[in-house]
């Protein structure tokens, strides 16, 4: 069988997953640089570089570790350095990524015990938790009755991306503060970083992971773990087996600029690409701009009368914004439509929401009029598939994207 990856219709394919998001042409060319010693100079320099400036994207001063690895393999990073087998994680369920973190837990032989809102939700009363971000206030009142102190790590996820919700990691941080627990706590802002404001520091957070193929418009293939004194010292004594993820000896080499195996050279191109990118940009400006996307998108959404997936509009994502389609309307065949009829890729329902929902990122190398064009391709296809809108969504887009600067 050919693969035939060229084989599009004319003009540019609208890549509108939320990640891998779409790599902005100066990023790739800068990736076709010829691939360089690993071992020689001019890579300890490109090294040291791209280990200071992701350093800034994490707002951390702490060593950040970065894997040629998907995310997965990041998450699994976090929780080999620093527990012990058998340990009690504590995790809550936003969605199908932490589900996912959870899993991967188990499987590493640790016991995650699952934290969920259980409220009511009209609209998916199969998934209420799906709905919302993390509510701090549960996990304080477990950490409260661990007097024993046996869950030994709390695990968020700050940008769900299977649900277009973020979660207030500050406020986890109280709780666990409130509760006087020692318990380490572990974000993943695989899809946040570099999109939505995150603070590894000021947030008091022990590891934070990442990837490269999202909020950072980079391809898939590179995985971060941002650490805190804390989380050093807990490596020091976990008892999970570890070599190929373990923290010591990429730490201690990276002071140099190089890694104990070889590193993903021509990725690590893209990332300096990219980190000189957010710098001319400046981070608030980046993160504003994709605030101001989600709300053209949302104006949209609303005005074709379809429900957000995120309930609670305090931590609406600036990431993407999950659509759920009204019943009877399978979200999947209409994705399929739509790729067919128009180029756009859409995000799918994953889990629980499979078949339910539908997914729009505003992620990597887009600007308005990517976005009024994926609007005007969702709004034809759901027409298409006879879904009666309320109203025209790329009007109120283009009103949102015309009014505001
Ligand atoms: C994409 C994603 C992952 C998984 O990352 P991979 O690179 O696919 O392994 C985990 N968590 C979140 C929040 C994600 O968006």
């Amino acid at each position: 069988m050919t693969l035939k990856l060229d084989a599009h219709p004319t003009g540019r394919h609208f890549l509108q997953i939320p990640g891998p998001s779409p790599v902005p042409d100066r990023i790739l060319r800068a990736m076709s640089l010829p691939t360089i010693d690993h071992r020689g100079p001019e890579f300890g320099a490109l090294g040291l570089a791209v280990l200071s400036g992701i350093r800034e994207v994490f707002q951390t001063r702490q060593p950040v570790v970065i894997y040629p690895s998907s995310g997965t393999g990041a998450w699994e990073a976090a929780l080999a350095n620093t527990l012990s087998p058998g340990d009690t994680v504590l995790m809550y369920e936003t969605g199908q990524f932490a589900a996912l973190w959870a899993r991967l837990a188990t499987r590493l032989g640790l016991r995650p015990e699952i934290l969920a809102w259980d409220g009511e939700d009209a609209v998916l009363p199969q998934a209420p938790s799906w709905r919302r971000g993390v509510q701090a206030e549960m996990i304080e009142a477990r950490l409260r009755r661990d007097s024993e102190r046996t869950i030994k790590a709390v695990c968020v996820v700050h940008n769900e991306t299977s649900t277009g919700v973020t979660s207030d990691v500050a406020a986890v941080r109280r709780a666990i503060d409130a509760a006087g627990h020692p318990a380490l706590l572990m974000v993943d802002t695989i899809s946040g970083l570099a999109s939505a404001d995150y603070r590894h520091d000021e947030w008091g957070v022990d590891v934070t992971i990442s990837g490269s193929q999202k909020g950072l418009m980079l391809p898939p293939g590179i995985g971060f773990n941002a650490l805190s004194p804390r989380a050093l010292e807990a490596s020091k004594t976990a008892g999970l087996p570890r070599s190929y993820w373990a923290w010591d000896e990429i730490v201690e080499m990276n002071r140099d600029g190089y890694w104990p195996y070889t590193p993903n050279t021509n990725l690590l191109y893209g990332l300096h690409e990219s980190l000189a990118m957010l710098k001319e940009e400046g981070l608030p400006q980046v993160f504003a701009r994709h605030q101001r996307w989600a709300g053209g998108v949302r104006a949209a959404v609303t005005a074709w009368g379809l429900p957000i997936q995120c309930a609670d509009p305090a931590v609406y994502s600036p990431v993407l914004t999950g659509v759920i389609t009204p019943p009877g309307v399978d979200a999947d065949a209409l994705r399929q439509l739509i790729h067919q009829r128009f180029d756009l890729s859409l995000g799918t329902g994953l889990g629980k929401l499979k078949g339910r929902m539908f997914r729009i990122g505003h992620l990597g190398d887009s600007n308005d009029l990517t976005l009024l064009a994926t609007l005007a391709g969702c709004e034809m296809g759901l027409k298409l598939a006879g879904v009666a809108l309320a109203g025209s969504g790329v009007q109120a887009a283009m009103d949102f994207f015309g009014k505001q600067s």
